[in-house]
């Protein structure tokens, strides 16, 4: 299991010094700030929707590598997805981290995302991974608004 966790810490630190998608989209449909005020995490974030579908998803901000890392694979997952996909993935994503759900029960379904796993030992470093996906329910919801991890 420790292999595992230094695999996991490697791809969490890859994401964090080289973020993927991170830039703003030029005439974004969706858009969607998050807001971490616990640790300082703030992102912007953009979504290009067409027909249901996910086409490009991109992100700007700054914070902790954790909050960095998780919306660069975020990004990266939603892409393709339709928007009921991504509330399903926010769910499972939500339910992994704040612990309510075994993700090596169903590992195909969050994937790589399984990375943050080690997240729910940590309960201040559980909003710097879900900050992300808050937002990115946000903009898929289509409201426009700043969500902050203390709103819940
Ligand atoms: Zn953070």
């Amino acid at each position: 299991m420790s292999d595992l966790r230094e695999l996991y810490q490697e791809v969490i630190l890859d994401h964090n010094r080289r973020p993927r998608n991170f830039r703003t989209i030029e005439g974004a449909n969706r858009h969607a700030e998050g807001y971490n005020p616990l640790c300082g995490d703030r992102l912007s974030l953009y979504l290009q929707v067409e027909e249901g579908v996910i086409e490009d998803a991109s992100f700007q901000g700054s914070g902790c590598a954790i909050s960095k890392a998780s919306a660069s694979m975020m990004t990266d997952s939603v892409k393709g997805k339709t928007l009921s996909e991504a509330r399903d993935m926010f769910e499972q994503f939500h339910q992994m981290v704040t612990g309510n759900a075994d993700p090596l029960a169903s590992p195909e379904r969050l994937g790589k995302l399984a990375v943050f796993e080690g997240v729910r030992s940590y309960p201040a470093r559980v909003k710097c991974a879900s900050l992300a996906w808050h937002t990115l329910r946000s903009a898929v919801d289509a409201k426009d608004e700043v969500v902050s991890t203390e709103a819940e």
